[in-house]
């Protein structure tokens, strides 16, 4: 450090302090990076790496880009997930006396930034923060241009129950950066894989007092129903973390909104993944999504507002019927529904736009965006008005058409403004006095101008003499060379080129004097003038925040209702008994790709005690995968309160999905395949009540055949004694149709197919039954492998069926029905056995604190 140059090593110390970020050194008219960092950026950002001296006779790795670019850069580094310093020079350089002094003037973060270009804003941007305690975590997050906080509280008895309640929320909320406290006891590892996995910028925060964090929600004006101490933590935290460089109000962050996450059916988050409800498995993109075949908003609100209705899907059937009444509305009234999706797209991002005001980024465009909205909304309300449906009118009883915002921009903001606010022509002519008083002496030293060169060229003769400005020199008299022998005497000479003279006068200087001075004037004043307006607008957030949501509302359920008559769904009607009963069903993404008409639509009937686990067979590929997930997805859509894709539908509500389908991959965390099943099972079985729905797709296939069948049957027979959860369970062991017989509530499913000569056809129709075979020699000979493989195949096969034949006992006798009273008792033995071999005078302390801990958990689990 000594050798370093002074200058680098006051780079050091400002590194030392921001480790976790690449930083920006501002030097002259250049952000610099070095080292690591330098490295970093020109790999990330395409850019030269160069290389410096910096003292200790070695030349370290330098990089740099212009001051004036900066943001673009920024952007791009924070997108791919890194967090950048910017150090500023926070004196002039020309008078600093030795080292220029520098210091951290913000710092942009994936969760942070605001001017980030979203392609595609319906996308939240959010930043959350995690705060663990002993026994219970707080989980708060906010999209900062958006403004509000949601926040949840978590209580658990056990690390596994809170890994998974977390993992479920974030994999929905799907944040761009968690910030969360140091701890003691929780599995960081867990967390950085998670964001590993999810691309998602991990910070841990040092812990501040608890009378800070409650002193930062005073001194922000924070209106909350917090109720307990960690969540005071964690919003306290997501503030101090938006706050650190930033000293003003943000007048849109006001708002903590307490949520229940067992209010909301609870959608598991592998199946999210899944059922591709927000991203399509295979491409990773939202095309292909249930969200992108209901999304047909015209705002990105809408869009925002969507994506969180199918993050949270309701269970009160009150509020569900709510949402129905409404889209049941635009369904009916097919102009409306283009009508108002026309309007709406002409509605800027009234949400964004105004985060942008709050922050302090948003521009005279911004206002004229926010003015061409508000100018649409008495049309919207109107058109509403004028519907005869009752539902819809009190959707926008109480919408405020914000008309004197709409006066206020339009009688101050030009038509068409440019792009930045500081260098004037942005207010209009009439709105300020002494604005326009300044203008006018802009406008009359002009005039002078032209006058006083008229006399000046009346004076001397000099017939091509010129008033000139530029920037360097400002207003000058341009002379060529052959009239300079008519230059009077009082005629001051400023600069001397090739073809010509240039000069001034003490009468040039003075009008020069009152069009500059006033040009700096009005500059200054429009920029204030705007910072008015702005204050002015932000006294009305909450009215324009309340005009958006309504807005987003229209948005979505009118979306809802086009794609429910586009794609030909129905209303379905919705029962607390637990009964579905869907006729006609389709799968709303499948049909999507392969076309309306080509998809067959299935039945299904589960919930009336006798069939509520039904074991469904088939070969490869004739669709159990789409009818099982076809069950769920439509279950969702009615929980969302939108149209169904069926010919009719009557849903009871469920308070639980679980899905169990094919391999995740979650090698990551060092498990086997296997491994990843069993423990997707596990938390399947420890968590589905009554009123869940499971579908399970392959229980048990990673591990050799009889391992495989008797963990499918041993679940299929805890589902149907003690869970009793609505099950679709499609398999490939067709031993386990015998439970149909054995079960009071099992029944049996099979995928119709026609058998010729030539190989199977698939007809994608469910019906009762079970499938004797599984056809896999079929489908691998239609998959195209060499004929001789496949009739070596089929002697195999006919091989072991026979062996089977002549030894059918085997099976019966492995997969007895169980007792759990039975089970219940050895557990019981073998806890007891287990504490009864400990030797206490073998154990150290800390061991037998171990120990311990196993037996309460052994017990609890008992
Ligand atoms: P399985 O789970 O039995 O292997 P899938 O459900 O994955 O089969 O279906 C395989 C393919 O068959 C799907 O990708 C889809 O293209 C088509 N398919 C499935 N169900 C239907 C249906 N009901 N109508 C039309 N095509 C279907």
């Amino acid at each position: 450090m000594e050798n370093l140059t002074p200058m680098m090593q006051q780079y050091m110390k400002v590194k030392e302090q921001n480790k976790d970020c690449i930083l920006f050194f501002r030097l002259g008219d250049f952000y610099e990076m070095f080292f690591e960092d330098a490295i970093t950026a020109s790999r990330e950002l395409e850019i030269a790496l160069t290389k410096r001296d910096c003292g200790n006779n070695e030349k370290c790795p330098m990089c740099g880009i212009p001051y004036h670019v900066a943001d673009t850069y920024i952007s791009k580094l924070v997108e791919k997930g890194y967090k950048v310093a910017i150090c500023e020079q926070l004196e002039d350089p020309k008078e600093a006396k030795g080292i220029v002094k520098r210091g951290i003037i913000d710092k942009v973060t994936p969760g942070t930034i605001i001017n980030k270009d979203v392609p595609d804003s319906s996308d939240f941007n959010y930043l959350m923060a995690i705060y663990f305690d002993e026994n219970k975590v707080t989980l708060a997050y906010s999209d900062i241009l958006d403004g509000d906080i949601l926040f949840t509280t978590v209580r658990y008895s056990n690390l596994k129950e809170l890994e998974k309640k977390i993992e479920n929320e974030i994999i929905k909320i799907s944040p761009s950066e968690i910030i969360y406290n140091k701890n003691t006891f929780f599995a960081q590892n867990f967390l950085n894989n998670l964001a590993e996995l999810n691309n998602i910028t991990l910070t841990e925060l040092a812990n501040i007092s608890k009378e800070n964090h409650i002193k930062i929600l005073k001194e922000k004006e924070i209106n909350s129903d917090i109720k307990d101490l960690t969540e005071y933590m964690a919003i306290g935290f997501l503030l101090d973390y938006i706050y650190t460089y930033r000293h003003e109000n943000l007048t849109h962050i006001k708002n903590a909104y307490y949520f229940e996450i067992e209010k909301y059916l609870n959608i598991d988050s592998h199946t999210i993944v899944n059922l591709e409800i927000h991203k399509n498995l295979s491409t990773g993109s939202k095309k292909g999504s249930l969200y992108s075949i209901l999304n047909k908003t015209s705002t990105s609100m809408g869009g925002r507002l969507l994506h969180s209705f199918l993050e949270r899907p309701l269970m009160d059937k009150k509020e569900i019927i709510k949402r129905q009444e409404i889209i049941n509305s635009f369904y009916n009234n097919r102009v409306l529904q283009n009508n108002i999706s026309n309007l709406l797209k002409e509605i800027y991002d009234l949400e964004r736009l105004i985060g942008k005001l709050s922050f302090g980024r948003a521009n005279a465009r911004d206002l004229e965006s926010l003015k061409i909205s508000i100018e649409k909304l008495p049309e919207i309300k109107r058109v509403i008005l004028d519907s005869d449906s009752e539902v819809l009118k009190l959707l926008v009883e109480n919408l405020d058409t914000l008309e004197d915002i709409y006066k206020l921009i339009d009688q101050s903001i030009v038509e068409d403004p440019p792009v930045l606010i500081t260098e004037g022509n942005i207010i209009k002519v009439g709105f300020d006095k002494y604005l326009d008083e300044i203008r006018d002496n802009r406008v009359k030293g002009k005039q002078r101008l032209v006058e006083y060169e008229k006399e000046l060229k009346d004076e001397t003769g000099i017939k091509n003499i010129k008033i000139v400005y530029n920037k360097k020199l400002g207003y000058f008299l341009d002379v060529t060379k052959s009239n300079l022998k008519f230059v009077p005497e009082y005629f001051e000479r400023k600069q001397t080129l090739t073809n010509s003279e240039r000069f001034t006068t003490s009468e040039l200087k003075e009008i020069e004097n009152m069009i500059l001075s006033s040009d700096s004037e009005i500059v200054n004043l429009e920029y204030e003038i705007f910072n008015r307006i702005r204050i002015k607008i932000l006294d009305c957030i909450n009215r324009i925040k309340k005009t958006s949501k309504i807005i987003s509302e229209i948005d979505v359920f009118n979306s809802l209702a086009m794609v429910a008559y586009e794609n030909k769904y129905v209303r379905p009607t919705l029962n607390n008994i637990g009964l579905i009963q869907i006729s006609g069903g389709r799968h709303p993404i499948v049909e999507n790709s392969i076309g309306l008409e080509k998809f067959i639509n299935n039945d299904t009937t589960i919930g009336l005690g006798y069939n509520d686990i039904q074991i469904l067979t088939g070969p490869n590929m004739s669709g159990k995968s789409t009818y099982l997930r076809q069950i769920a997805i439509i279950v969702i859509m009615a929980q969302i309160g939108s149209f169904v894709p069926a010919d009719s539908a009557n849903i009871g509500i469920v308070d639980k999905i679980f899905t169990r389908i094919g391999a995740s991959d979650n090698l990551y965390k060092g498990e086997s395949t296997f491994m990843v099943e069993m423990n997707e099972v596990s938390n399947i079985i420890k968590n589905a009540t009554k009123d869940s729905l499971l579908i399970l797709d392959e229980v048990g296939r990673g591990t050799s055949t009889f391992d495989g069948l008797s963990i499918a049957w041993a679940v299929l027979e805890y589902i149907s004694k003690k869970i009793k959860a609505k099950t679709l369970f499609a398999t490939h062991y067709h031993e386990l149709t015998e439970l149909e017989e054995k079960m009071d509530n099992i029944i049996n499913l099979k995928v119709k197919i026609q058998e010729s000569k030539d190989g199977i056809v698939f007809l994608r129709k469910i019906v009762e039954g079970k499938s004797d075979r599984s056809y896999g020699i079929e489908v691998a000979k239609i998959a195209g492998l060499p004929i001789e493989l496949i009739n070596r195949a089929k002697r195999i096969l006919s091989n072991i069926e026979r062996e089977r034949k002549n030894n059918p006992d085997v099976l019966e006798e492995t997969l007895f029905e169980m007792n759990y009273e039975d089970e219940k008792e050895s557990i019981y033995e073998g806890f007891i056995d287990n504490i009864r071999d400990i030797d206490v005078n073998m154990l150290t302390p800390m061991q037998a604190l171990t120990k311990l801990d196993e037996i309460i958990r052994d017990a609890n689990d008992l």
